[in-house]
């Protein structure tokens, strides 16, 4: 696995992966919406007076006055270095594959059968 990544790939993990999805479904960081406005908890002083900008793709923390992209906020809440983060993200940002035999567990999850194939 190679260790350095191209200043392409990074910026496309700072800038395709929307801030707030990651925030709130990847991270898992306390969010809500007030005022129409996407808010976070911010990790440094823990308040909610954060907004992210959906032009830049940074979450920013109006208290601490510092922004954070996509891999400040891993490094920050996962605790993982640089490389790692990046591997994180690059996770997330690839959709996942779905297996072949996937419907069939959906389906078994719910209480279903599908007819057998013959
Ligand atoms: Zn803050």
């Amino acid at each position: 696995m190679k260790n350095r990544f191209s200043p392409r790939e990074l910026f496309e993990l700072r800038n395709n992966i929307p801030v707030d999805l990651l925030i709130r479904d990847h991270l898992q960081i306390p969010s809500k919406v007030r005022d129409g406005f996407f808010r976070f908890l911010c990790p440094l002083c823990n308040e909610f007076q954060t907004a992210v900008n959906p032009a830049t793709n940074l979450a920013r923390c109006f208290r601490c006055e510092k922004n954070f992209n996509t891999i400040d906020l891993v490094i920050k809440i996962k605790g993982y270095g640089f490389r790692d983060s990046v591997l994180f993200l690059k996770e997330v940002s690839t959709p996942p594959k779905v297996p072949a035999d996937a419907l069939t567990s959906l389906a078994a999850g719910i209480g279903w059968a599908l007819p057998e194939k013959s």
